[in-house]
């Protein structure tokens, strides 16, 4: 017979239904749960079993976070993303802070874009057995067209092998990357459908055309992998959806002829606030995001994405959770569920529907996510053990010391959150000044301190 592990819930969250269940038995066999039922119907306790009492904590399944880029080591701006770290750096590091994705209760990521084979490494690492982490659908190098995101820097530089995008101007040329990423191994396949360009009266132009995602989709649909991409404007999300990607991040200036479209394909919206959200709350005046305004945009950007998201939630649009993690505003560990909380606040959804979509419903992104995110028999049984009730407030699941315990595939896992150098992680930029220091702005200077 195999080891059984016999947990006991007063309070069992499942991530299928909005109630909690009381006085129930979860039993864990071989990484799966077999038996998720009341306490009274439950197989009788065998010799050899081990039997936890989760007593008052709460019972619910791991977290999903859709957005948590691995590569990107808490970066301070775009350079520090792609220019100064080695891939293999980049590697090891993305390891240790997915540990630290893990303690804070998400069992699952989805790295949506990623550089070369980072995020391909860490996962097959882990799921080698060589270390503890969290399930991870990986990605590599953002597919990107002329004037997209991810080719940020001018055309002399381009995008070279080691930057996150990967520059793919034909329709032969993208075909081609879709393939080349297939068969490095990747889960999903990220796609900057945003241009920088905009219109005269201040509307997005998308970066690629509708014949072009399409012929992208189709061809990632028919190798198995999953498309993830980057919308703000409406043109970029009107045309994803009607190509049947399978997520869209952000979608904040959708309108209801993309909501029409999106209900027609099932794509799924993660507009991944938190990042916006963390922009505004915590930089103070003097950060670089706020003097160039880019602070000011996002707040105004708010207030729009609050409008088109309820919209979207009103009209059964399925919804995904994701912080945009691994950026110096969203460090990897600390902001993950605040994405729930922001679920809750602006958009509408009860708390109870708030869990399920950071958990059953974002599992969906990952590969072979029908086995994950709700604990139910024949799922894997990744768990957590919660101090508080989240359903009374989502905000106790960013505490770090309400994460009582963190199971995956019924194994709890055991941290040392070991204390690192910031500034040697990430930061390697040799800016020294942020002024000109002529003649006049000296004086001034001087004038006033
Ligand atoms: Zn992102």
């Amino acid at each position: 017979m195999t080891k059984r592990t016999l947990i006991r819930c007063d309070r069992l969250f499942t991530g299928l239904e909005d109630e909690i269940r009381r006085d129930h038995t979860i039993i864990v066999e071989e990484g799966f749960f077999t038996y998720v039922g009341p306490a009274s119907n439950a197989p009788a306790q065998a010799p050899g079993d081990t039997v936890i009492d989760a007593g008052e904590r709460f019972v619910m399944p791991g977290l999903v976070d859709a957005h948590t880029h691995l590569v990107f080591g808490n970066a301070r701006s775009e350079e520090d993303i792609d220019f100064w770290g080695t891939p293999e750096f980049r590697a090891l590091r993305g390891l240790f802070f997915a540990q630290r994705v893990l303690a804070a209760g998400y069992t699952s990521i989805v790295v949506p874009g990623d550089a070369g084979n980072c995020s391909i490494s860490v996962r097959d690492s882990i799921n080698a057995g060589l270390f503890d982490g969290p399930r991870i659908a990986a990605s590599s190098n953002v597919i990107a067209n002329r004037h997209s995101l991810n080719d940020w820097f001018p055309e002399h530089v381009g995008t070279p092998d080691y930057v996150t995008g990967r520059l793919c101007t034909t329709r032969d040329a993208q075909i081609e990357e879709v393939r080349r990423q297939a068969k490095a191994g990747v889960d999903c396949i990220k796609i900057a459908m945003d241009g920088t360009h905009f219109r005269e009266n201040g509307t997005h132009i998308a970066a690629f055309t509708q014949e072009e995602i399409s012929g992208m989709v189709t061809e990632a649909h028919r190798l198995g992998k999953k498309i993830v991409v980057h919308a703000y404007g409406k043109e970029a999300v009107l045309y994803a959806a009607r190509a049947g990607v399978d997520i869209i991040n952000h979608a904040f200036f959708a309108d209801d002829e993309c909501i029409e479209a999106m209900l027609k394909s099932g794509s799924h919206v993660s507009p991944t606030l938190t990042f916006l959200r963390n922009n505004v709350d915590f930089c103070p005046s003097w950060e670089p995001t706020a003097t160039s305004g880019y602070q000011g945009a996002q707040r105004r950007i708010i207030e729009v994405a609050k409008k088109t998201l309820n919209r979207m939630r009103e009209a059964g649009v399925p919804f995904m959770a994701g912080s945009d993690s691994g950026f110096a505003v969203t460090p990897y560990g600390e902001w993950h569920a605040r994405e729930i909380e922001i679920l809750v606040d602006w958009i509408g959804f009860t708390p109870a529907q708030a869990l399920r979509i950071a958990t059953a419903g974002t599992a969906k992104a990952m590969p072979r996510g029908q086995l994950l995110g709700a604990i139910e028999a024949g799922r894997r049984a990744d768990f957590l053990l919660v101090d508080g009730d989240p359903l009374a407030d989502v905000r106790v699941l960013q505490q770090r010391e309400a994460i009582d315990a963190v199971y995956l595939d019924g194994r709890l896992m055991s941290f040392k959150q070991r204390p690192y150098d910031a500034y040697k992680v990430s930061h390697f930029n040799s800016l020294k000044w942020t002024d000109v220091y002529s003649r006049e702005r000296v004086a001034e200077i001087r004038a006033t301190t």
